[in-house]
């Protein structure tokens, strides 16, 4: 285990000592998430006899509300707590000492359903981050290993990924200045402001493991708490002196002779600048060009028109014609926020989302379970660890191609065609009355194949309207009052919304990047962008990428997890650079090659790599640029500690 550096999270308060009364305590317990509640007990308590085997999981229905818990196991978890914490509160509200680590590998297991945990221990700590912890910080400081060296780092972006980088340049006593070309930090959750924008994997996991938040007032935070969320901590972390807004990277060049990148910026004044830097982090995100449909005359539309992520809240959509085109992620959140407002709604949709019923999706934190986060040590964490599993690790094989299942036209294994069945017959019960939209919102791809939204009836609600038309007719062409479908009807609208996503293949585009013996990034790429654990390329020392090729996930987990990763490597990179008195380092080719191999390999055992529906997780050449086929574990295993053999230094 790494040296733990103790700093504690801005936002987690003292666990405040019970003084509620039974009755209190009983009601609280009423709105308490019921899977996590014995493993934070027993690791409160130290008292294991908690972890009644009838009352563990199923690891086949992890997935499901309360993990499937049927009602009797869900009374005697109520039962049992309730007892324990009657008498945590009589003893004063004191925890025990930390559990052995062979005893909380014991709760994790109770937790998951009875899965091997050995090897996730290290890393589930780290997330735990019990009682506040930092347990990914730096456990080194520059000044120890290099002090005399003048290093400058640019981290381009000052998004969630790259308000995280400055925070460990920070914590190792790095120089680093960000650049962001917009006028705050946030990146996603600044600009996506549209209606009913919000994540889709709960806060309690969807934050940094350091800055913990017990009290989050939703389950999935809306878009103005993120960008709250990471305002506090960019004050927090006390970074903004080192932040400079309205200044857009345009290009970078490598220099071998000085070990510097040339960086050219240019500010919103239209005037340029070139800083240098010793090292790169690029931050851009992946989701942060917004894609438009490359459809005949979409210029020619008369009114206005605008994109999810540039929504324009200068156009009153009330009582006007709106089309929306495109039924992904965004427009899913946006379409039933919008749909009453408007006079009529028409929605184009070329592949139908796979729903995941989601009943607390737009809900509050209840005030009982808040109480439970507040009162009770650890059960938050323990809960951030529930989420990280039945939304990460703990669901991946349902996704994954078994060879000896046949059809796989609509699902890919068996336990693949079980998801399938569960959540088409959520559709069913959506849709009961209405067969004319069912067969239109039905995949028929399988689940796994494009990332799986979430809803709480808000969809059906809102195609179920009748000033709202759900359109599968291909679209032909855009003209000045509207929209040509296949068979050849004009649909006339007074306004244009795009849902049509991002440029996310087109990683670190539009800047241009030059590295070793002058060669361009974008042509080395040729549209199929690769890297080395989506950090390194090679023949570009010193340029780091974060949220870089293949670190995406399908199965709702939460990027701050890769970040995370990421920046743990690049700070292990620098101090082997530090160590070594090397000036530059890249991947070394043949370790990259293979790498992208192995990636490439098992995506296409995935269901998203082997379906060939459209997706924004493959590229123009149609491989998976995307996303990160294998575990979580072994993204974190790969980049606990970079090793110097797979390294070119100059
Ligand atoms: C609507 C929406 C919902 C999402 N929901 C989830 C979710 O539920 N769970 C999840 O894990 N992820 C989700 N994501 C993905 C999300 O992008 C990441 O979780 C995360 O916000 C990425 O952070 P980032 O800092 O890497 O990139 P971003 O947040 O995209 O930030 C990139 C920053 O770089 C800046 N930048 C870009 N190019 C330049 C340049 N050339 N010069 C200077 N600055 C530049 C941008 O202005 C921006 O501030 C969602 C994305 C969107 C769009």
């Amino acid at each position: 285990m790494t040296d733990t550096v103790l700093t504690p999270s801005p936002f987690v308060g003292a666990v405040e000592p019970i003084t509620a009364t039974d009755d209190e305590i009983r009601a609280a317990l009423e709105d308490a998430e019921l899977p996590p509640l014995l493993p934070a007990l027993a690791y409160l308590t130290g008292d294991l006899s908690l972890l009644r085997d009838e009352l563990r999981p199923d690891p086949l229905l992890l997935a499901m509300p309360q993990g499937g818990l049927t009602e009797e196991q869900r009374a005697e978890i109520r039962a049992l707590a309730f007892d324990t914490l009657r008498r945590f509160r009589d003893g004063g509200s004191r925890p025990a000492p930390v559990p052995s680590d062979e005893d909380i590998l014991r709760i994790m297991e109770f937790a998951v359903g009875g899965a091997d945990m050995r090897d996730y221990l290290p890393l589930l700590e780290e997330e735990l981050a019990a009682r506040g912890e930092d347990r990914r910080a730096p456990a080194w400081r520059k000044a120890d290993v290099a002090p005399d060296l003048d290093f400058r780092v640019l981290i381009v972006g000052a998004g969630m990924s790259g308000l995280l980088a400055a925070h460990r340049l920070q914590q190792v006593g790095i120089d680093f200045t960000v650049v962001d070309k917009d006028d705050d930090v946030g990146g996603t959750w600044l600009e996506n402001t549209y209606p009913g924008c919000r994540v889709d994997n709960p806060n309690h996991n969807y934050s940094y493991s350091f800055a913990q938040r017990h009290d989050w007032p939703l389950h999935y935070s809306t878009q103005e708490v993120l960008l709250d969320y990471f305002r506090r901590c960019a004050d927090a972390f006390d970074v903004r002196p080192h932040i400079r807004f309205g200044t857009e990277v345009v290009s970078a060049t490598w220099d071998d002779d000085e070990g510097l990148w040339h960086v050219l910026v240019r500010r919103k004044d239209g005037t340029e600048e070139t800083v240098t830097a010793h090292a790169v982090i690029s931050a851009v995100g992946q989701l942060n060009r917004p894609s438009y449909p490359d459809i005949e005359g979409r210029d020619s539309f008369a009114g206005p028109s605008f994109h999810s992520a540039r929504w324009d809240h200068a156009v009153d959509l009330a009582g006007k014609r709106v089309a929306v085109i495109g039924t992904g992620a965004s427009a899913v959140q946006f379409i039933p926020e919008i749909a009453p407002k408007v006079g009529e709604l028409l929605v184009f949709q070329r592949t139908p989302p796979w729903m995941g019923p989601t009943e607390d999706y737009h809900a509050e934190v209840a005030p009982g379970l808040r109480w439970l986060y507040t009162h009770v040590p650890s059960y938050s964490e323990w809960n951030r660890f529930w989420i990280f599993w039945r939304m990460g690790d703990g669901v991946l094989d349902g996704v994954r191609v078994d060879e000896e299942y046949e059809p796989k036209g609509e699902a890919v294994s068996m336990m693949n065609a079980f998801a399938r069945m569960m959540l088409v017959g959520y559709l069913q019960e959506q849709f009961a009355d209405r067969p004319d939209l069912l067969e239109k919102v039905v995949p028929t791809y399988p689940v796994g194949a494009k990332r799986m939204l979430r809803d709480n009836g808000v969809w059906a609600g809102a195609l179920k309207r009748d000033n709202v038309q759900l359109l599968t007719t291909p679209i032909t062409r855009i003209t000045s009052k509207g929209i040509v479908t296949e068979d050849g009807v004009e649909h006339e609208v007074d306004v244009f919304v795009y849902g049509t996503g991002f440029h996310a293949s087109k990683f670190l585009t539009p800047m241009q990047i030059t590295g070793q013996g002058g060669i361009d990034l974008h042509e080395h790429w040729n549209g199929d962008a690769r890297a080395y654990l989506g950090v390194s390329v090679p023949g570009f020392p010193n340029l780091f990428c974060l949220y870089g090729p293949n670190t995406n996930i399908v199965i709702n987990g939460s990027i701050v997890y890769f970040s995370e990763c990421g920046v743990r490597y690049i700070v292990g990179l620098l101090k082997l650079l530090f160590e070594g008195h090397h000036r530059g380092l890249s991947v070394r080719k043949d370790v990259h090659d293979e790498f992208n191999e192995a990636v490439d390999a098992e995506n296409k055992r995935m269901a998203w790599g082997w379906s060939d529906v459209n997706s924004w997780y493959k590229n123009e050449k149609g491989r998976v640029a995307q996303n990160w086929p294998f575990t979580l574990l072994e993204y974190w295993r790969r980049t606990l500690e970079p090793d110097p053999d797979d390294f070119d230094f100059v």
